[in-house]
């Protein structure tokens, strides 16, 4: 967890524009490094984020059966080009006594998203974040991205989507579960 350096963000963009040799004086730049810095403080703004701290509270109700969270909006951010990676997240557990509401999952995902990631890193730590704090039966997550670094850049492979999954506990050793998550 950290504090995100605006004033720094906005120099870093304002460096940007002088290195592609714009000119910052332009009326219609005036704005843009305040404005992009705001923008980059929001797709990262997941670091100043304790991700732990939404499943602190698991729900005292019991509930026996599977829990599946659908279409999780994602956006997260490639590391390697600092270019976005969107697309939505499958998540599911086989609670062992321990639930939370499941806001408090959507809101772990975003927030272990909106930083530097790699989606297969991202993948596995919502799924140990689960883990550890609700110490479930089994736990499986889903991610479905469209990587900007491969569709608008590069190999241009603009309808691809990279799907990464991790399956633990139930899931992995009964594969009848994973079908549950998504319709792919
Ligand atoms: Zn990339």
């Amino acid at each position: 967890m950290r504090e995100i350096d605006r004033a720094r963000l906005e120099t870093a963009v304002r460096m940007i524009l002088e290195a592609v040799g714009e000119d910052l004086d332009r009326p219609e730049l005036r704005e843009t490094p305040r404005r992009a810095a705001e923008m980059l403080r929001e797709l990262l703004g997941g670091l100043e984020l304790d991700p732990a701290s939404f499943l602190a509270e698991p729900l005292a109700e019991q509930h026996e059966g599977l829990v599946v969270i659908r279409d999780i909006p994602v956006r997260s951010v490639c590391e390697h080009h600092l270019v976005p990676m969107v697309g939505r997240a499958h998540v599911a557990y086989l609670p062992a006594g321990r639930i939370v509401g499941s806001d408090r999952i959507i809101k772990l995902v975003d927030a272990l998203a909106r930083r530097p990631q790699l989606q297969e890193r991202l993948t596995r730590q919502i799924a140990e974040a689960i883990e550890r704090a609700l110490q479930p039966q089994g736990v499986a997550v889903q991610l479905e991205l469209e990587q900007m670094c491969m569709t608008i850049r590069g190999v241009q492979a603009r309808e691809s989507r990279v799907v990464t999954a991790v399956y633990h506990g139930a899931f992995e050793d009964d594969p009848s579960l994973r079908p549950l998550l998504a319709s792919w």
